[in-house]
């Protein structure tokens, strides 16, 4: 007698980019209720093609701040002395 041997299906393994592009789209959606001003300056936000591309948006625990590029700038360079 030989034993049988089954045959066990191997789950595919779910695809996890469809949510980052979720995520994406969330925060795309979160520019048209963020803050007004940059978080750190109070630079005013005037919404152009320019500054949608060249202001970040960051959320956080479910709040959206709102930096401008000059600030943007210091907060990548305190990153990166951070390490
Ligand atoms: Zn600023």
């Amino acid at each position: 007698m030989r034993p049988k041997i089954k045959k066990v299906d191997t789950n595919k393994r779910k695809k996890m980019r469809k949510n980052a592009q979720k995520i994406l789209e969330r925060q795309t959606a979160m520019f048209l209720d963020h803050p007004k001003e940059c978080c750190v300056c109070s630079t005013p936000f005037e919404r152009t093609k320019k500054t949608v591309q060249s202001w970040q948006v960051v959320t956080r625990d479910q709040r959206v701040r709102l930096t401008c590029p000059t600030c943007w700038t210091k907060v990548e360079e305190a990153l990166e002395t951070l390490g």
